[in-house]
This record gives C-alpha cells, sequence and structure tokens, in this order.
C-alpha cells in the first residue's frame, strides 16, 4: 500500500508521542509505586516504634513479672489499644509465634510463618496478601525482644490512586495522541501541499514549460528550494534556447552548404562544357587545315573564327579566375575616394569607339559624388555593363548612363534600348553561364560570366544591383554605393 507524505508523517507524529507518553507513564508509575512503598514502610516503622514505647511503658510499670504472665494478662489489651493508635489492625505474638493480643475479635489468622520467623530473629519484615500488607516488627522490653507485633495496612487506597493514575495517562495518551494526528495531519497538509506544487513545476519543466516566477512564497527551506528551482528552470530556458538557435544556425550552415555544393558541381559542370565548345571549333579548324591547307577561304575563316573562339577562352578564362578568388580569398580590394561623375565620364569615353562601330549613340547625365570603393572593381562592373548594353543592342540603338544621389548612397543607371530581357529569366541573369540566348551571346563572345562577376564584385563593395527590363524595349540596370561624406 502506498502511504502519502502527509499520512506517514501524521503517523510517524502519532506513533512518537504514543511512544513518549507510554515511557513517561512507566516512569511516572514506578515512581508513584516505589513512593507509596516508601511511605508505608516509614509508617509502619514509626508504628512498630510506638507500640515498643507502649510495650515497655506498660512493662516497666509491672513488677517481677515474665513475658508469658505479661501477654496473658495485657496481650489483647496492648493489641487494642495499638490498633486504637495507628488505626490498624494489630497482631502480638510472643517469642513462641503463639496469637497473645489481637486489635479485631475473631480475626482470622493467615499463613504468616516464614515473615514472622524472621520477625522472631529481631528483624523487621512485611509480606503481602491479597489487597493487604503485613509489616512484623520485634518488640522489647527493657533489653529483650518478647514478641513481634503485627500491623496489617490495606493497600485498598494506594492501589486505587496507582489505577486512577493509570487510566489518567492512558486518557491523557489517547487525548494527544489524536489531537497530534489531527494538528499534524493539517500541519502537514501545508507542507505536503507545497512539496507537491515543487514536484509539478518539475514535471512541467521536464515537458518543456517553464515557470514565470517561483511558485512558492515561503520565507524557508522550501521558498529557497522553489526559488532555486525557478533559477534552474530559467538557465535551462535559456541553455535550450542557446541551443536550438545553434541548431537552427547549424541547420541553415548545412543547407547553404549543400546548395554551395550543388552550385559548385553546376558551375563546374558549365566550365567543362563551355570550354569544350571553342575548343572544338579550334580543333576542327586545326583538322580542316591539316586536310586543305592551301585553301585561302578556309584559312581566312579559321583565323578568324579561331582568333574569336581563343577571345572568348581568354574571356572565360579571366573571369573565372576572378569569381574563384572572389569567392575563396578575401579579394585584394584596395578602397579609396573617388568621385563617380570623373570615373564614368572616362569610362564612357572608353566605350565610345564600341559604341560608334555598333551603330550606338551614349546619353550621359551626371553630378559630382563621392563614394568609397577599389577603382579596378568599378572600372570592371561600369564596363561589363555597358559592354553588354553594346552587345544586346539594336541597330541605331542608345545608351544612357547617369547617376544621382538619393538617400545617402549614389545611384548609378545604366540604360539600353536593346533588345530586352524576358520577364521569366529575370531573376537568373546574375547566375553564372545563364545566357538568355546561347548563339546571340556566343556571337558576341559572351560566356554568361558578365553579370555573374559584376555582382560578386559589388556586393564586395557594400552595393546593390537590380535589373528593370521590357522584352524587345530595352533594360536598365541600376547599382547603389554607400555615399562618402
Ligand atoms: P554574357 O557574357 O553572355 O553577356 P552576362 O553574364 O553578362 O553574360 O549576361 C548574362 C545574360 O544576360 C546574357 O547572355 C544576356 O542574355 C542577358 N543580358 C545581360 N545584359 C543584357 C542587356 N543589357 N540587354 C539584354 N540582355 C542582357
Amino acid at each position: 500500500m502506498k502511504l502519502s507524505i502527509k499520512l506517514k508523517s501524521s503517523l510517524f507524529l502519532a506513533v512518537l508521542l504514543i511512544g513518549t507518553v507510554i515511557v513517561l507513564s512507566i516512569l511516572v508509575l514506578q515512581g508513584i509505586k516505589q513512593n507509596q512503598q516508601k511511605q508505608t514502610e516509614e509508617l509502619l516503622a514509626r508504628q512498630s516504634k510506638l507500640a515498643n514505647v507502649y510495650v515497655k511503658q506498660i512493662y516497666l510499670s509491672q513488677t517481677d513479672v515474665n513475658p508469658q504472665q505479661f501477654f496473658k494478662q495485657y496481650g489483647h489489651e496492648i493489641a487494642r489499644q495499638i490498633g486504637i493508635i495507628s488505626s490498624l489492625h494489630v497482631t502480638i505474638f510472643n517469642m513462641s509465634g503463639k496469637v497473645v493480643g489481637d486489635s479485631l475479635p475473631l480475626e482470622t489468622s493467615r499463613d504468616v510463618k516464614d515473615t514472622l520467623n524472621y520477625a522472631l530473629k529481631g528483624k523487621s519484615a512485611y509480606q503481602e496478601i491479597g489487597e493487604t500488607l503485613s509489616y512484623f516488627a520485634p518488640i522489647y522490653n527493657a533489653n529483650k525482644q518478647i514478641g513481634v507485633v503485627q500491623f496489617d495496612y490495606s493497600l485498598v487506597s494506594n492501589q486505587k490512586f496507582y489505577d486512577n493514575t493509570i487510566n489518567l495517562f492512558i486518557k491523557i495518551g489517547l487525548i494527544t495522541t489524536i489531537l497530534s494526528f489531527i494538528i499534524g495531519y493539517f500541519f502537514f497538509n501545508a507542507l505536503v501541499t507545497s512539496i507537491l506544487k515543487l514536484r509539478r513545476v518539475t514535471e512541467e519543466i521536464k515537458l518543456g514549460n517553464y515557470p514565470k516566477n517561483s511558485v512558492l512564497k515561503r520565507n524557508d527551506e522550501l521558498g529557497y528550494l522553489s526559488q532555486a528551482i525557478f533559477y534552474m528552470s530559467n538557465q535551462i530556458q535559456q541553455n535550450m534556447k542557446g541551443i536550438q538557435l545553434e541548431k537552427d544556425n547549424l541547420q541553415l550552415a548545412v543547407e547553404k552548404l549543400k546548395i554551395l555544393e550543388k552550385q559548385q558541381k553546376q558551375f563546374i559542370g558549365s566550365i567543362t562544357h563551355e570550354f569544350k565548345t571553342p575548343l572544338t571549333v579550334i580543333r576542327a579548324y586545326i583538322d580542316l587545315l591539316d586536310m586543305y591547307s592551301d585553301d585561302p577561304k578556309l584559312l581566312e575563316e579559321a583565323v578568324s573564327n579561331i582568333g574569336k573562339e581563343s577571345l572568348r577562352l581568354y574571356d572565360m578564362v579571366e573571369k573565372i579566375l576572378k569569381l574563384a578568388e572572389l569567392e575563396k580569398y578575401d579579394f585584394e580590394i584596395v578602397n579609396e575616394k573617388v568621385d563617380v561623375k570623373e570615373l564614368l565620364e572616362d569610362l564612357c569615353l572608353r566605350m565610345k569607339g564600341k559604341m560608334t562601330k555598333f551603330g550606338l549613340s551614349i546619353v550621359t547625365n551626371f553630378e559630382h559624388a563621392s563614394i568609397l570603393i577599389d577603382k579596378e572593381s568599378f572600372t570592371l562592373i561600369i564596363m561589363n555593363l555597358i559592354d553588354n548594353a553594346i552587345k544586346y543592342n539594336k541597330q541605331d540603338g542608345e545608351i544612357t548612363v547617369s547617376n544621382k544621389i538619393e538617400d545617402n548612397h549614389v545611384v548609378i543607371i545604366i540604360s539600353d534600348t536593346g533588345i530586352g530581357i524576358p520577364s521569366t529569366v529575370l531573376g537568373k541573369i546574375f547566375e553564372p553561364f545563364f545566357t538568355v540566348n546561347k548563339d546571340r551571346s556566343r556571337q558576341s563572345g559572351g560566356s554568361g560570366l558578365g553579370l555573374a562577376l559584376t555582382k560578386d564584385l559589388i556586393e564586395k563593395q557594400n552595393g546593390t544591383i537590380c535589373v528593370d527590363s521590357i522584352e524587345g524595349s530595352g533594360s536598365k540596370f541600376i547599382i547603389t554605393f554607400p555615399l562618402f561624406i
């Protein structure tokens, strides 16, 4: 059977009290008994002394009398008188152990031989018979024992007192036990309720439900324990949060790594593919020239195409190396304060020849603004974007390059009136090797790496790039860099 702490504690208290009452009762009762015995003995010893004084008095008042005659004459009277004085039943024995006087007439004699014999040898002795204590003491004349006096003392009142005391102890014991059980039950009830509350809180913590404050408002050990549990649960909660955060971060990192790994695989696959195409073209021309080395038309065509393909290869290698450099190393950036207007004007001027060659016109609109940037990266970014605006433009098209200051940023816009980009692939144009039209890109020596490199470079310089395009009407690339004040 499973007993609750409440019941166990109350029972323990009750048992403890019963034990205490029993031990106390035994000790007190023993004390009472010994005390009663001592008092009785003292009383009877006193009575025997008085009896002796009385006997001696009468004996000495007689002349020439022997004990037999003395007792024969005065035995009953002496017993009666001592009986009156002591208020006890008194019997007188001579030295032969014969009754020579009795304070009560017709009193039946009991078997007291042994004790009487003892007293006849001059010593006091007593014996208990039923509810009577018979006390025997020698009696003397002037100097010699002449008999024994017996006092019968009733133990009834002593026993009654003793029994009453036992009853009192039983009653007190019972009352205290019941009371202590009830008081203990209520006292432990409050205590155990608190312990149960703490237990419930720990169960909740186990399930991940952390308390908002300490459950017990007590100023004792249980109160301290409750505070400690609350403190501990806070710590656990924080640790769990930390662990969860780390787990999430780890999960995120693993996912990023997976994406990166996938991208890398795709990137390597694309490199292999993109490198193979120009190399196949070059090899094909070499094989043809091997067979028809004297064909001037083939020779001219081979020189032109091999030149184009090798340039494409060169451009690709350069861009791949740059991309790898940006990704792997802390790319060597030499930031300096530059005036965007000056740089843009210079770059537009450098690209003017190519634009004219393709029959394109340029419109510029610059304003002075300073940014902190690596000049080489800035040049690469703008050249790539203007180059694309040329490559993907239409006959007699127009390119607009402008800049302005907006919200503490320098905004550079490069727009063209070219073929535009279909809205479905707008989100993909910054991915490495992505081209909208493979043939068109190939014709213009493109490899799909320019915008990926441009975006990486811009982001490394704390900038942003976005595109706005309408297929068939043109595209607009918007770049922003923090303004340097
Ligand atoms: P590519 O070397 O092929 O030009 P980019 O990374 O520079 O590679 O550009 C990726 C693709 O985005 C191009 O192949 C082209 O289809 C498209 N694109 C880039 N710039 C423009 C533009 N100004 N107008 C239209 N399409 C463009």
